[in-house]
């Protein structure tokens, strides 16, 4: 046999760890999440006198949130960037983990094909006392 069972059933064993280490963290999760990530630009005032006019815009901060198919910038104002930051991090967190989940989910699957493969057996069934006629007959029927 080619294939190391006992390695396939420890790959097995290390994605199942894995597995149960992230639905720990998302189970640990208590929110606020905030669908979205945070996108910082600097843009201009407008002012003809502001120094942003000349130099560098002013920072300002977006929230960048998939809406119906399209992508929307949200302002996020100085006073609640602390907190939406944090929030959209918690929710960066917990799909990665789910990602995780999908991941190893599909890759256990796979592991699981590999091993029942390598498990099927390959022996010949004992073949059937030869003076049993009934037996006879059913073998030359599958032409053996
Ligand atoms: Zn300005």
């Amino acid at each position: 046999m080619s294939v190391d069972v006992s390695r396939l059933r420890q790959t097995i064993r290390q994605a199942e760890e894995a597995r149960q280490g992230h639905v720990q963290a998302i189970l640990q999760e208590r929110g606020p999440l905030r669908p979205g990530s945070i996108v910082k630009v600097r843009r201009k005032c407008g002012k003809p006198t502001c120094r942003c006019a000349t130099g560098e815009g002013h920072p300002a901060t977006y929230l960048s949130c998939k809406h119906e198919g399209t992508t929307r910038m949200v302002y996020v104002p100085a006073a609640a960037q602390r907190k939406v930051t944090q929030e959209a991090q918690r929710y960066r967190r917990v799909r990665r983990h789910r990602a995780c989940l999908a991941k190893l989910a599909q890759q256990t699957l796979g592991l699981v094909d590999r091993l029942q493969e390598a498990l099927v057996s390959t022996e010949p069934m004992m073949p059937p006392p030869s003076t049993d006629s009934s037996h006879s007959r059913a073998r030359l029927r599958q032409g053996r």
